[in-house]
């Protein structure tokens, strides 16, 4: 139901932004006065809010209004209407990514709103996991409402490799020690079963001060251990390897053909195969075409390009033989870069918050308790957000 702004309220700067992003007064009476859902929280509860008790305890009516006045207590983050939206920071396949600042601690932060669809619970998975390496972009927080999901994402505001490239190509130190934090980052997914399936520049994110941050876990492979292996023609054409374009069995060796390709894009400035529209095309090149490589680029870079551009996975570096042992790499400390010591190459500029004038809409339909379109289980704090 859509309901204009009354008189009844003064309208602040707050709210003619609201009213700008569509999300009208009842709807932010709703978020304020009612419930979000009814799904446990799976994390630790900041200390001054108490924990609703479990939702098998409540039944009947007297009990779910309690559950009600309960899901109300809950803290601010996990409802809309406590984040100002300015702009739409990126798109994906079933959603988009708006930079937020969460209203009640002046922080920005980037908010993920997706359809909801129950594979999204990968994601949601992949993101807890994510928090243990500084090369992961990390969650804060996840809610729903009626119809879509939320995840309250670590803002990047450095933008995106593919934007800091627009100037063209890196100089081989710059590629070194984007190529050495994504090594890092990777490994520590692979070493949780995770296959990330989606690295491409796009997905490689600096944060405030340069570091890098892997992004989007929307189509990750889940429990790829020791022989296991997973199917599917998933990913960004141009960026896939071949036995996933050819529908056939893989692991983590996907990952590093893709790593192969962004650190081409990186130091040569081009796709190392053809890259146009024709997808048919794509395929062909990429399972059959040799990469060119110009005289001017290091012995050591063209070595490491050709072993993680390997057609056959099982002779692919990464997961064949230590790819931090590389030549390439021999001026990189790991122990210093894995703990954010080694200064990055380039200092991302001062995020700004202008609104975009784009389309911000978000759904304006906060959750009831008693609404059955429930992701069980997808709310939560991290408790690493600092209060
Ligand atoms: P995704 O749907 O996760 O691929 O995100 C789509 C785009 O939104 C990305 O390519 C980035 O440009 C942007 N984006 C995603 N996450 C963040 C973030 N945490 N901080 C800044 N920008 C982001």
């Amino acid at each position: 139901m859509t309901l204009a702004i009354t008189g009844r309220f003064e309208e602040s700067a707050m709210e003619r932004k609201y009213k700008k992003l569509n999300i009208l007064e009842e709807d932010r009476k709703m978020a304020g006065e009612r419930s979000q859902e009814s799904s446990e929280l799976q994390m630790k509860w900041p200390k001054h809010h108490k924990r609703p008790r479990s939702p098998q305890t409540f039944r009947g009516g007297s009990k779910r209004r309690k559950r009600c006045r309960a899901q109300a207590r809950r803290p601010a983050p996990l409802k809309i209407s406590s984040y100002e939206v300015h702009k739409v920071l990126g798109r994906g396949s079933f959603g988009k990514v708006m930079l937020a600042t969460l209203t009640s601690r002046k922080q920005l932060v980037a908010l993920k709103v997706l359809e909801k669809r129950p594979e999204i619970m990968k994601e949601h998975r992949a993101l807890k996991i994510a928090g243990g390496s500084p090369f992961l972009c990390h969650a804060y927080a996840a809610f729903q409402s009626k119809l879509q999901a939320f995840f309250v994402l670590e803002y990047a505001s450095g933008g995106s490799l593919s934007t800091v490239m627009e100037n063209g190509p890196f100089p081989t130190s710059t590629v070194m020690f984007y190529a050495a934090e994504m090594v890092c980052g990777l490994q520590f997914l692979h070493s949780r079963g995770i296959v990330h399936r989606d690295i491409k520049l796009e997905n490689i994110l600096l944060d405030q001060n340069g570091h890098i941050k892997i992004c989007d876990f929307g189509l990750v492979a889940h429990n790829i251990f020791g022989n296991r292996t997973t199917r599917g023609r998933i990913g960004t054409y141009g960026y896939m390897a071949p036995e996933v374009m050819l529908m056939k069995e893989y692991n983590a060796a996907a990952d590093w053909w893709s790593l192969g390709v962004v650190i081409y894009r990186m130091a040569i400035g081009r796709s190392p195969f053809y890259n146009g529209r024709v997808r048919t095309m794509v395929q062909e090149s990429t399972v059959s075409d040799e990469p060119q490589y110009p005289e001017w680029i290091s012995p050591e870079l063209q070595d490491l390009l050709e072993k993680l551009l390997k057609k056959n996975p099982q002779h692919r570096l990464g997961t064949n033989g230590n790819i931090r042992e590389h030549p390439f790499f021999a001026s990189i400390n790991w122990v210093e870069l894995e703990s954010l010591k080694v200064k990055p190459p380039l200092q991302p500029r001062m995020p700004s918050t202008d609104s975009s004038g784009s389309s911000l809409e978000i759904e304006k339909d906060n959750i009831g308790c008693n609404d059955i379109n429930i992701l069980s289980g997808f709310s939560f704090i991290n408790p690493n957000w600092q209060e």
